[in-house]
């Protein structure tokens, strides 16, 4: 038995953000991660490029994870388009009146693991337990205890479940969550093109697929497919050379002919089945839910991580300011105000971006007739069109 003061379950980008934010405050914490230590440190490319508002990159700055981010490894995102089937029309989202040059920062989702990975895993008072399952977990007004699969046991005043949006901790403290498998799949693969994108994200609905193309450094993009299961089994099994031209294909040349660019330790495109979750609540007795655990979003407004990162830091300031002051860690009423916070930046966020892919994919006449207008009242009013923007930019 090895007493903490807080386990963290999950060495993901929220996990290891959570940790990180208690530097400094004395506090003993175990970071339990199934992958090995050696993946941790230098993750493989993913395909996810991770679109970061302005307040992610303050937070990351502060955690000194941004400075081991290659600048060379981070594009712009200068506006966003949404096009509706085979509409001519584009609602565009940019960053007008804010003074700023950019909606956010692209930057692959590998590189931002491996750069909370540096920062935290020799932090002092951070035990990290890597290539190590959790078999167990409970928590009650005693305390949490956790069972490893290799038979070691851990005690804490505190356990964060941070073990992705299938949470196995959540499932063990009897939390229930809404789970919606919609039957579909993203593919996302680097994409060389003929034309300059100029810094553009495009999401485009179409009849039976949704496409979005992330602008990165010179001509090149991350090219994101949302399709049915079985499409994009059948797309992901295509050679290279097949991939390009049928995503060239899809996106019917708008950006001219495009090439998929391989990327290091990625044999195909990354294929990402598509279920959102939101738990029921984010903390029972001495226990609290981040990042996906509580919030599993669907990537289409790219705020999963954006959430969980400001998700994670706000529990984190309310351990670090406990510890400080002398108070309980892991005291109802500083998880109920976690809970509540979480809950107020996140609901409204995830059932928007619900609806949006419920309206922008329904192929029933009329949805169809709804999204084009509901596209052009958008354009007409630049006050929803600036208050989404700066959503955007900070949730
Ligand atoms: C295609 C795609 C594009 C996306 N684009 C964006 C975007 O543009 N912007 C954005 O903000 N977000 C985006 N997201 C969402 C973002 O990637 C996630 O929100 C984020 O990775 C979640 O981090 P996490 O740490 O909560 O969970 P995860 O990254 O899932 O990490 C969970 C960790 O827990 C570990 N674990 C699980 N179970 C156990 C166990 N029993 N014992 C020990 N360890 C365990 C796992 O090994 C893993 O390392 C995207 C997601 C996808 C799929």
């Amino acid at each position: 038995m090895t007493r903490y003061d807080v386990i963290v379950v999950g060495g993901g980008p929220a996990g290891l953000a959570f940790a990180r934010s208690l530097a400094g405050t004395g506090l003993k914490l175990a970071l339990v991660e199934r992958q090995p230590r050696t993946v941790l440190a230098e993750p493989g490319c993913d395909g996810r490029e991770i679109a970061l508002t302005h307040r992610s990159e303050a937070s990351l700055k502060a955690l000194g994870a941004w400075q081991a981010i290659d600048p060379a490894e981070i594009s712009p995102l200068r506006e966003a388009r949404v096009l509706n089937a085979g509409s001519p029309f584009a609602l565009a989202f940019d960053t007008g009146g804010t003074g700023e040059d950019r909606l956010g920062q692209l930057v692959p989702n590998h590189l931002i693991r491996r750069a909370l990975f540096a920062v935290t895993h020799a932090q002092p008072g951070v035990d990290l337990l890597a290539g190590a399952a959790v078999s167990s977990a409970r928590a009650s007004r005693e305390g949490a205890v956790v069972e490893l699969a290799d038979g070691r046991r851990l005690e804490a005043r505190l356990l964060v479940a941070a073990d992705s949006r299938f949470s196995a901790v959540r499932e063990q403290l009897g939390i229930a969550a809404e789970v919606n498998r919609t039957g579909r799949a993203m593919m996302v693969c680097r994409v060389a093109h003929e034309r300059d994108h100029e810094g553009i994200a495009t999401e485009w609905f179409d009849y039976g697929q949704t496409i979005a193309m992330l602008p990165l450094r010179g001509r090149m993009s991350s090219a994101v497919l949302t399709l049915d299961a079985a499409g994009i089994e059948a797309l992901a099994a295509l050679d290279a050379e097949a991939l390009g031209a049928e995503i060239t294909r899809r996106f019917q040349s708008r950006l001219g002919r495009m090439t998929v660019v391989p990327q290091p330790g990625m044999a195909g495109p990354g294929v990402y089945p598509l279920a959102t979750t939101y738990a029921r609540h984010f903390a029972a007795e001495r226990a609290a839910l981040i990042g996906d655990a509580a919030v599993g979003m669907h990537p289409v407004t790219a705020h999963g991580f954006n959430l969980g990162l400001a998700g994670a830091l706000r529990l984190g300031g309310l351990v670090a300011d406990a510890a400080r002051y002398g108070r309980d860690i892991g005291s109802p009423w500083l998880l109920r105000r976690y809970e509540a916070a979480h809950r107020f930046a996140s609901r409204p966020i995830y059932a928007g971006t619900n609806a949006i892919v419920g309206l922008y994919t329904a192929e029933h006449p009329a949805a169809k007739a709804a999204r084009h207008v509901a596209l052009r009242a958008a354009q007409r009013l630049p006050r929803l069109r600036h208050g989404v923007s700066r959503m955007l930019m900070q949730p």
